[in-house]
């Protein structure tokens, strides 16, 4: 996706993917920052490890916690600029600014692929690990009307129900399943993975006719038990193929200072992930 990206605006780069033990994650930034390095994106257990190792952060970064995306900057006369069409001298500072592309993406998938709107929306949501958390308190700051949570250890879901009310108070949040009819259902839970997995909703306790729209963060299958079972029960459904696109678009325009070519990063993603 990223290199389908970077050769379609014409840029002299590689995305590479590298193995990194997080005890090694300083050294490893460092180490970029002297390549001159770009940037870099960071997934589990990096995100969070991150937050504290970068010089600057982003308001994306500090709202949701974790940083997925590093832009190193150079310093000069004007202030700190991208290293991208920069000419670093050898002894020049750079510095580490931190961004959160994820928080967003959630956002503009389940906006743009189930083509409705969250303000105002009743949410129910699966999942309260690192996906869930940030897709809760993203979905609470767009304002939707009533977020209810599951987990399956409660203490998480309560504790996040608490940051919830804390920080967005003006959104109704409940733990367990809804008496009402909700817009939206969202899996952040890591069931739907292997074919052989239950599936993250017990049917008994609330069934799937009664949510318009079923999104599953899960993109491998295409088609989780969830989805398939929701879309015969006549759900609007999506997985979350755009999540990934959207917050690896979002990150070739904070290094690029270029609008990404979305089309040509999801046919990327597409091709790469079902062939
Ligand atoms: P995580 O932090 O490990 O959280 C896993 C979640 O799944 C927790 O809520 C966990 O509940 C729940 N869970 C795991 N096994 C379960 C089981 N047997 N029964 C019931 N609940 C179970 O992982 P994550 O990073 O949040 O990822 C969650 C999902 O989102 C994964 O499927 C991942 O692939 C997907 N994801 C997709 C994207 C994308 O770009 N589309 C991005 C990030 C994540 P407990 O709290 O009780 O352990």
């Amino acid at each position: 996706m990223q290199n389908a990206g970077i050769d379609a605006l014409g840029l002299d780069w590689k995305y590479l993917a590298f193995d990194m033990p997080p005890a090694q994650l300083r050294k490893a930034l460092e180490g970029a920052a002297a390549m001159r390095f770009i940037g870099i994106n960071l997934t589990v257990p990096h995100k969070l490890l991150a937050v504290e190792m970068m010089d600057v952060l982003d308001e994306s970064a500090r709202a949701w916690g974790a940083v997925n995306t590093v832009r190193f900057e150079m310093q000069n006369e004007n202030g700190w600029l991208p290293l991208a069409g920069s000419e670093p001298e050898a002894n020049q500072p750079i510095r580490t600014h931190g961004f959160n592309t994820d928080a967003d993406a959630i956002v503009r998938a389940i906006e743009e692929d189930l083509k409705m709107k969250l303000a105002g929306a009743k949410v129910l949501l699966l999942g309260a690990g690192g996906a869930g958390r940030t897709a809760a308190l993203r979905l609470a700051s767009e304002k939707v009307e009533c977020l209810w949570l599951i987990n399956r250890t409660e203490s998480k879901a309560r504790e996040l129900q608490t940051e919830i009310v804390r920080r967005f108070p003006g959104v109704e949040t409940r733990l367990g399943f809804p008496k009402t009819n909700v817009d939206l259902m969202v899996n952040a839970t890591s069931l739907g993975l292997q074919t052989t997995d239950a599936l993250p909703l017990n049917t008994g306790s609330y069934a799937l006719a009664k949510c318009a729209r079923v999104y599953d963060m899960i993109y491998r299958p295409s088609e989780t038990a969830l989805l398939r079972q929701a879309r015969l029960e006549g759900c609007e459904t999506a997985n979350g193929l755009g999540m990934l696109l959207y917050q690896g678009a979002k990150a070739l325009e904070i290094w690029s200072g270029k609008p990404a070519p979305v089309g040509v990063m999801r046919r990327a993603l597409e091709q790469n992930i079902y062939g």
